[in-house]
């Protein structure tokens, strides 16, 4: 799967983050982006206040720049509840004192004060309802502060403070755009994390019974629709329950995890292999016809049986399968149909020997 983001977003975001976060948001994260986009605003007003030759200003922003710096050691050194509770806190004393010091009354700087509610949702737990209400109230009460009592500002001509207040429009607008991004971004990042997870069978790495099944019906309904020639097959491994009596259960996990990788490497693209159950696999062949299917299962029940399969003791388990195939005909009406006479197929495999690949063609 491509990243979702750019390399340097992920170093930043993940600074000081010790626990793997791959697919989720974490406080520390939010924390982090919090304090990058702080920085940059401290560091454009006083490039701004600079060229505007403002020195008090640019010491007031160069210390602010230190705080939010500091932020970020801090939280790397363990303080992370410390610096998260208070950042927004510093946010708002920023914006306050900058519109009602600095900017002036036509400014609009206060309105910045709106980014105060992404934090107080993506930085305070669910547990935290005083502290997240309790941070939107304080923007919303120092919000009217500098409506109802506009500062003359000493610093900004009245013009500039126009020009601020578009500035300050886009800043907010940019500054919630890429916080709501990171969030979205970090969702899906989870959404699919967690769809991989629930389609995967942990042991073997190969599609769980549910994701094979959903491929069956999907699979099915396009080969019957095109004509195409479909098979399915069922693999059972041989005398499991012997392996797992004589060499003990996890020995017959190894067996189970290496063989399925046998198995799957005897495929190819556009073939699906799942574990149907304990140690029987499906296979479903696209655009194959019984005969193909045949010759490539007879390799891949060749393969298994070649394998040397060695547990963790040094012990070699000799392991062979039996394979049942199935062919999607006008007389199968369901996947299910065609699953049941692949079953059939491999009882009669089980019956005659072992080792072997029957199709249902041939159980006619
Ligand atoms: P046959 O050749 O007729 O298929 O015989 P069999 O012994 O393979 O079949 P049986 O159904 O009697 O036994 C299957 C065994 O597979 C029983 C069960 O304990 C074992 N098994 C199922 N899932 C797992 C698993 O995840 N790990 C291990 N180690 N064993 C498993
Ligand atoms: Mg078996
Ligand atoms: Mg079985």
């Amino acid at each position: 799967m491509p990243p979702t983001k750019p390399y340097w977003l992920d170093k930043l975001l993940n600074f000081g983050v010790s626990e793997g976060s791959a697919s989720s948001l974490t406080y520390q994260q939010v924390v982090n982006l919090t304090l990058a986009l702080l920085c940059v605003t401290d560091f454009m007003l006083m490039l701004i206040f600079s060229a505007h030759g403002s020195f008090l200003v640019v010491a007031f922003y160069f210390l602010a720049l230190i705080l939010s710096l500091s932020g970020f050691y801090l939280q790397s050194k363990g303080l992370l509840t410390f610096v998260r509770v208070l950042t927004p806190f510093n946010i708002i004393t920023q914006i306050v004192v900058s519109n009602l010091l600095f900017f002036g009354a036509y400014s609009d700087f206060h309105w910045l004060l709106v980014t105060i509610s992404a934090y107080a949702f993506a930085g305070f737990k669910p547990g935290e309802k005083a502290l997240r209400y309790g941070v939107i109230a304080l923007s919303i009460l120092l919000f009217i502060v500098c409506e109802l009592f506009p500062a003359h500002s000493a610093f900004l001509s009245v013009n500039e403070q126009k020009v601020s207040s578009v500035l300050t429009f886009l800043w907010t607008l940019i500054t919630i755009a890429v916080v709501i991004n990171v969030v979205v971004a970090r969702l899906r990042q989870a959404n699919n994390h967690l769809r991989i997870l629930a389609e995967k069978d942990e042991l073997t790495g190969l599609a769980n019974r549910r994701k094979i099944l959903l491929s069956a019906v999907s699979i099915y309904a396009e080969a019957q629709q095109l004509g195409k020639s479909c098979v399915f097959a069922i693999l059972d491994l041989d005398h499991f329950k012997y392996i797992n009596d004589n060499f003990g259960h996890e020995a017959g996990d190894v067996v189970l995890s290496k063989v399925a990788s046998v198995m799957h490497s005897c495929l190819t693209p556009g073939d699906e292999i799942g574990r149907y159950g304990g140690e029987e696999f499906v296979v479903i062949m696209k655009n194959t016809t019984l005969k193909e299917a045949e010759v490539k299962m007879n390799d891949l029940r060749q393969s298994v049986e070649n394998a040397m399969i060695v547990t963790d003791k040094s012990i070699v388990i000799p392991v062979t399968v039996s394979i049942g195939l199935a062919v999607i005909s006008s007389q199968t009406k369901r996947y299910e149909d065609v699953l049941a006479l692949a079953d059939i197929a491999l009882y009669q495999a089980k019956e005659i020997g072992r080792n072997r690949v029957v199709s249902q063609a041939s159980t006619l």
